[in-house]
């Protein structure tokens, strides 16, 4: 019986404190469990990381008491935490607050204990509800409201009604409904039925695919499978079987998709599939509702998650599979410390937990494709679209002969026009993809060239025109349009909107097509929780003809009556200072192009460029990811890029310049001699985006072969060297935005 406990406290301190275990506790805690202790002269809350032999310390102190009975942290998910924390050199305390959803965390986290009222029979009854329509015309709405399926809890259900608590319980004298004590789980998905679906019959593509995955979940030999299979190849089928086959070994499972594309349409087709045994962890979900789902699979009853990122700590014990579709995403990168992908940390909890892992995609991420080749991960293959439909036809256009016909740069081509066109005269349904919001992405001056840029952030504002504003994606700064050229010297009245942005599209695609349906979707117009799903509801049922987007319409949705996808400016993402930029640049080409023709007709895709040659352009318009692969890789190999070499981003950042370029060399100085030869190390240098939020932004960048030889040091550097008190210091482990 363990005399002495570890505890991590709720207050962000990279430390460990050892307590006593009181007798009468003794039985109960467990690695995982959340605990009362002392702490200087008050009380905090803490979770318990071990159960150590010894301490160090001879003054200990006992814990208080224990919060809840089993704890909210297996074992598993705890150690996962603290891999987490030495791997990615982040505070225990931040990892293990990553484990677990604050709605869990939190003192007042309580299932919602509420009356909630049940409709009878005799709710259903019309005759009986006219007759109450004319007599008591109150309760007669709050039948109205609650079979409509908006409101089930007593308080909510009157104030819906617009009227007290008394005409319920008047409703559940005349015995139409019932109110009822019991707690009960908020489901996030009431008041939509979700029909069952069955298994399809497998190809033979996905056949093989499955027979692998089986075999990780059986044998764990492969440990990890890389399905690769193109937009359409029936992934998803392949993972609803596989998670199938898990359930039925009495393992539990865990899906992870990106955030973007953590659909409705998305969770249906699980939830369609597995009912109540599947929990949806997702950012849109309320605190309360993220905690009922979250205690649904801590306590057994659900026993699949699906969620972004943070599923992945998913309380679930005998895990046997965890599937990360999409796993070239960058989202499953969280951008705050610790800063942890998604897709690496499953691989962990796959080892640490002997569990198979699926890692899903059209486009692999080059990390994955060469572990593949090097035989760490077991590779599957998808070919070909479901039924055999044609991959769309990519057409590159090259822009600058569009804008020597014209003798100016153009928005739209001929082709792409006409092309659009033709499908709306056909009632097929047109994507147009533009990877940037706003109106145009900058202002600049036609005289003297001057820019519009953020007087925090170093980056150009980007132009709104609905609000006449110019903003700044990075801090948020809203500025008014100047009526001349800033620039002193200049006081140029004619200040030009350069570049362009999806508002400016729409405004330009209503104008070509007057009688066409258009909607906008961008970071922007979905700012409101239920506008995403209401944009691609209308979009499904072809209330819209052309949806114009960012990347959040690139990825996993599935509109059969797509046949056209326009690339507006295709070379957005390739011009930024970052080794990946072709990488993503081909993933996002790719992604777009599989949006088209996923119906009976083939689908094609139209893509703007400046740069039609670019070898990320050309590879994607022949959906060659494996040529694409090759060439990159030797690339990367060449300069000792990942996959190669694990990279490693210390960014030091304040308000003073000199302070900032003063500590970063300091610690450089101390940092170096105590890395080994092998290590590459670049010099401190302005980071690419050299100023945000009005702080000065300088970094290192180290490659190593192995994380540890760089972390190692790091973190023992960084327990001891001391910053000026105005200035920060991040550390990104396998950094993905070098910005
Ligand atoms: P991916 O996830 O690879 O993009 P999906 O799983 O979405 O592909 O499959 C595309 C479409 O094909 C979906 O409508 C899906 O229901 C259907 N589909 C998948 N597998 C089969 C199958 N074996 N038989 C018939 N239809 C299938
Ligand atoms: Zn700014």
């Amino acid at each position: 019986m363990a005399e002495l406990a570890r505890v991590v406290v709720e207050i962000a301190l990279n430390r460990e404190f050892d307590y006593i275990i009181p007798e009468t506790l003794k039985d109960m805690i467990a690695v995982g469990s959340q605990v009362v202790v002392p702490f200087g002269k008050s009380e905090v809350r803490g979770f318990v990381v071990a159960l150590p032999e010894q301490s160090a310390r001879s003054d200990l102190r006992e814990i208080v008491r224990m919060v809840g009975k089993k704890p909210l942290i297996s074992e598993g998910v705890m150690e996962l935490a603290r891999w987490i924390a030495e791997y990615y050199a982040a505070p225990v305390e931040t990892a293990v607050r990553t484990v677990l959803p604050s709605s869990v965390r939190q003192k007042n986290a309580r299932f919602k204990e509420q009356l909630f009222v049940i409709p009878m029979d005799s709710a259903s009854d019309a005759e009986a509800v006219e007759k109450l329509r004319a007599r008591s015309p109150r309760q007669a709405a709050v039948l109205d409201i609650l079979l409509s399926g908006e409101a089930m809890f007593l308080s909510h259900l009157a104030k819906s009604a617009g009227t007290t608590t008394d005409a319920v319980r008047g409703l559940e004298k005349k015995g139409f409904v019932k109110i009822s004590r019991e707690a009960m789980a908020r489901d996030p998905l009431a008041g939509q039925t979700v029909l069952r679906t069955q298994h399809q019959t497998l190809m033979p593509q996905q056949e093989d695919a499955f027979k692998l995955i089986r075999q990780s979940i059986d044998t764990l030999a492969p440990p990890v499978v890389l399905l690769y299979g193109v937009t359409g190849s029936g992934k998803t089928e392949v993972y609803l079987q596989a998670i199938d086959y898990a359930r039925k070994q009495g393992k539990g499972a865990i899906i992870l998709v990106p955030e973007i594309s953590l659909t409705p349409q998305t969770v249906e087709r699980f939830q369609s599939r597995f009912g109540d045994d599947i929990a949806v962890l997702h950012s849109h979900l309320s605190g309360g509702e993220r905690h009922d789902e979250w205690h649904r699979l801590h306590s057994g009853k659900a026993r699949i998650a699906i969620g972004a990122r943070s599923a992945l700590f998913a309380p679930i014990e005998n895990l046997g599979l965890i599937v990360v579709d999409e796993e070239h995403e960058n989202s499953y990168k969280q951008g705050e410390a610790p800063r942890y992908h998604a897709r690496d940390v499953a691989v962990m909890r796959g080892h640490m937990e002997k569990c198979a892992v699926v890692l899903g995609t059209a486009t692999p991420s080059l990390e994955s494709w060469h572990n593949t080749q090097s035989g760490k991960y077991a590779l599957a293959r998808m070919p070909h679209r479901v039924d055999h439909r044609k991959m769309p036809h990519v057409r590159v256009i090259d822009m600058r002969q569009e804008a020597a016909k014209t003798g100016r740069v153009q928005m739209f081509s001929e082709d792409l026009v006409e092309a659009v066109r033709s499908r709306l005269a056909r009632s097929e349904q047109v994507i147009l993809f533009l990877n940037r919001r706003g109106h145009s992405t900058s202002l600049v001056c036609p005289k003297c060239g001057y820019v519009a840029t953020c007087s925090a952030c170093s980056v150009p504002l980007t132009y709104h025109k609905v609000t006449e504003e110019l903003r700044c994606h990075i801090c948020g700064a809203i500025e008014p349009v100047p009526k001349r050229c800033p620039n002193e010297d200049c006081r140029d009245p004619a200040f030009r909107y350069a570049g362009i942005g999806t508002q400016k599209v729409e405004l330009a695609v209503a104008k070509l097509f007057p009688k066409a349906v258009i909607q906008r979707m961008d970071a922007d117009v979905t700012t409101k929780k239920d506008a995403y799903t209401r944009i691609l509801g209308d979009f499904r049922i072809g209330k819209t003809d052309i949806l114009i987007g960012t990347q959040m319409i690139a990825k996993g949705l599935h509109f059969p009556n797509v046949t056209l996808v326009g690339v507006i400016a295709a070379d957005i993402a390739l011009h930024m200072p970052d080794f990946r930029a072709g990488e993503r640049t081909f993933q996002l080409l790719t992604q777009v192009a599989g949006r088209a023709g996923r119906g009976d007709v083939s689908g094609e895709v139209i893509v703007q460029t400046f740069t039609p040659f670019h070898p990320s352009i050309q590879a994607a318009s022949r959906i060659d990811f494996e040529g694409f692969a090759d060439q990159e890789l030797e690339f990367r190999k060449e300069l000792f890029y990942p996959p190669y070499s694990h990279l490693v981003c210390i960014t030091v950042r304040g308000r003073v310049e000199e302070q900032v370029k003063f500590s970063i060399d300091a610690f450089a100085k101390e940092l170096f001699p105590m890395l080994g030869e092998k290590v590459v190390k670049g010099d401190p240098a302005p980071a690419p985006l050299a100023r945000t939020c009005g702080q000065y932004r300088w970094q290192i960048m180290l490659r190593a072969a192995s994380t540890r030889a760089v972390t190692g040091p790091l973190r023992a550097l960084l327990d001891k060297f001391r910053w000026p008190k105005e200035v920060h210091c991040t550390v990104d482990v396998d950094a993905i935005s070098l910005m």
